[in-house]
């Protein structure tokens, strides 16, 4: 049975066009979206269909034009519509969509990704980060001959089945308990501990000797909102996989190319064995890879016998598109990034404190977002006792005066090069009836 999405939710029905295109999406698509967290559930109201971005605008299907603090989830780093990007997608497009061949433009980007990353010896490309977690987990089993993986609570890796335990991000909006259609089989290797306790690795460790294949940990976490890893956590949990005979795994697919020119390996300089990229590196198309050592890359397909493939890996305007936005991605860009960031995180706290709303706001560098208790925040346990609320109040406040959050609380905010002083304007504009709609809202 399919039910209107927008019913029974209790704000005001202000996005006619949005709501249209929605009910005729619920009809073909099942809750009306292709990624969860895009319908709204976690905040209740229409979900906005976009129609264009320009900078750091979006343009919604009823003309209403959205300061973005979303960015795609990261990876319009440069602004919509930056436009060497998009000669850059001209250029490529006008020689063909696809070859099925290799092509200069995957050597390009493997180039430039790992000249950024010292780590990073050799790269494999896909179309989605879920594929390159997927795929680091399997070459890790293969290259370890072990089956276990450690992964941690409020953590997310992308809907692969084994990693869908105690995920973060949509599976933390709906507080999914467990996700039917993975098998026990599938989830039973997976050891979900908190993240940020290195005691409970060591004991996993000492519980299942020879048993673990590798440790896989966001870089630093944005899944469960922005959870950065105690100072020595990143490097313990590379010293304890070293030290057990297992591989130390980084998803960098949303910190990669975001947190720094060389992601939060360029801010912590912790060396992994392997790896993940996604987001950032495909410029706003399905691009991201795989990578590490080369002699642990050396076991894939065809070089070695872990296989894995792609019908679209490499895809020549995906390339160009993303090899485009790391060239502009130089210091002075990421030093735009961070100060505007510092900005908008200066404005929020300004505004939640004057209200008196109890809140933290926490960052990984130019990634941040707001917690409402006055706890620190150092895990998924602690990212489920806040007041998600005062966050939905908020959100909607911000979003009557056209600017655009994640949709959730459990997400990082992201702004980019192109928010400049007009765009934080209207950001700081709009706090202070944000910040007071957080400080009347009422538990549902
Ligand atoms: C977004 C994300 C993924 C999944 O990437 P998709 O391209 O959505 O499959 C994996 N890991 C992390 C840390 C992410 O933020």
């Amino acid at each position: 049975m399919s039910e209107a999405p927008s019913s029974g939710t209790p704000y005001p029905y202000d996005a006619p066009a949005s709501q249209a295109l929605f009910d005729r999406a619920a009809a073909v698509t099942p809750g009306g979206v292709n990624s969860p967290v895009r319908a709204f559930r976690a905040v209740g109201g229409t979900p906005r269909f976009m129609v264009s971005g320009t900078g750091p605008y979006l343009t919604d299907a009823d003309g209403r034009e959205y300061v973005d603090l979303v960015c795609s989830w990261g990876p319009m780093i440069l602004g919509h519509s930056q436009p060497d990007v998009i000669a850059a997608v001209q250029d490529a497009v006008s020689r063909g969509t696809s070859f099925g061949t290799p092509g200069e433009g995957e050597v390009a980007l493997a180039e430039e990704m790992t000249d950024r990353i010292a780590p990073l010896e050799q790269v494999r490309l896909v179309s989605s980060g879920t594929e390159a977690t997927m795929s680091a987990i399997r070459l890790a089993r293969g290259f370890t001959r072990r089956t276990k993986v450690i992964k941690f609570a409020g953590c997310y890796h992308g809907h692969v089945d084994s990693l869908l335990a105690a995920a973060g991000s949509g599976v933390a909006t709906f507080a999914l308990p467990d996700t039917p259609g993975v098998t026990g089989a599938q989830a039973g290797d997976t050891i979900v501990l908190p993240y940020n306790d290195l005691e409970s690795v060591h004991e996993a460790f000492h519980r299942h000797p020879g048993e673990i294949a590798c440790v896989i940990t966001e870089a630093s976490p944005g899944n469960m909102g922005v959870v950065p890893p105690l100072p020595g956590f990143n490097q313990g949990l590379k010293d304890a996989c070293h030290k057990n005979g297992a591989l130390f795994i980084s998803d960098e697919v949303m910190t990669g190319f975001r947190t720094s020119r060389a992601g939060w390996y360029g801010v912590d300089g912790v060396e992994p064995d392997l790896m993940t990229f996604g987001k950032v590196m495909g410029g706003g198309f399905p691009a991201a890879a795989f990578g590490g050592r080369a002699d642990v890359m050396a076991h894939l397909a065809p070089a070695g016998p872990v296989y894995q493939a792609g019908t679209l890996s490499g895809n020549p305007i995906a390339t160009a598109a993303g090899l485009a936005q790391l060239r502009l991605l130089d210091q002075a860009a990421y030093d735009k990034v961070d100060a505007v960031s510092q900005t908008v995180q200066t404005l929020v706290t300004e505004a939640l404190t004057k209200e008196g709303v109890a809140h933290r706001l926490q960052n990984a560098s130019n990634m941040f977002s707001v917690f409402f208790t006055d706890r620190e925040v150092r895990n998924y346990e602690d990212a489920k006792r806040q007041e998600s609320f005062r966050f939905t109040a908020f959100f909607h406040s911000m979003l009557a005066q056209g600017v655009y959050l994640p949709p959730s609380s459990f997400e990082s905010w992201f702004v980019s090069t192109a928010h400049d002083e007009q765009a934080v304007q209207r950001i700081a504009d709009a706090l202070p009836a944000a910040a007071r709609a957080a400080a009347e809202a009422t538990a549902a």
